[in-house]
């Protein structure tokens, strides 16, 4: 049996992974990914770059998704615009094999009318920056009620970035029984 296997990963993303050619998973993934995939834990999770952390939210928060629903039901939240690029694009390669899903990355500096119209056609994954997000809620063409899990990757970073006031605001906006994750 595959090591990812033994995670609780399943085809599609069993296939994604091959393609990319992880052959064992990373020590933070080992621990992250069995306890986020039986839902209904925060969790805080302290690894530099490099040690696989995207994929270790990442594999569990797509296979969580329900792709019949366009709802929004995973956020992801970054302190700058090219880590938020890269979470949204790391994603949609692990997520290649699922059918229905769509990955959208909103972000400040660019603009905001592609996004709305990137979101309008659902987006089950969000990967945002803070700003950017809260005028999408204000606007109304994001709505973050279904929400089930919450990621702040460089949560460090976004606190130091002054993006506090920011994030609490979102935190209003989504279920208070919604898993917060902090890596
Ligand atoms: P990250 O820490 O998320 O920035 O990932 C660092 C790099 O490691 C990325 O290029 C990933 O594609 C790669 N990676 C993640 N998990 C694994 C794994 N289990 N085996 C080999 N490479 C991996």
């Amino acid at each position: 049996m595959n090591l990812f296997e033994q995670l609780g990963l399943d085809e599609p993303i069993l296939k994604a992974i091959s393609d990319m050619g992880f052959e064992t998973p990373s020590e933070i993934q080992q621990k992250a990914i069995p306890t986020l995939l039986a839902n209904g834990a925060d969790m805080v999770a302290l690894a530099q770059t490099g040690t696989g952390k995207t994929a270790a939210f990442g594999f569990p928060l797509l296979q969580l998704i329900d792709t019949d629903s366009k709802l929004t039901q995973g956020l992801i939240l970054s302190p700058t615009r090219e880590l938020c690029l890269q979470i949204a694009d790391d994603l949609k390669g692990f997520g290649k094999y699922i059918d229905g899903l769509h990955v959208v990355a909103v972000y400040g500096g660019a603009s905001i009318i592609t996004q709305i119209h990137e979101l309008k056609h659902g987006a089950q994954i969000i990967v945002a920056t803070p700003g950017r997000l809260i005028d999408l809620m204000e606007r109304g063409v994001v709505k973050l009620e279904n929400v089930r899990n919450v990621v702040l990757d460089e949560a460090d970073e976004m606190l130091n970035m002054g993006f506090s006031d920011s994030i609490n605001t979102i935190f209003e906006a989504v279920p208070a029984d919604r898993n917060t994750l902090l890596f």
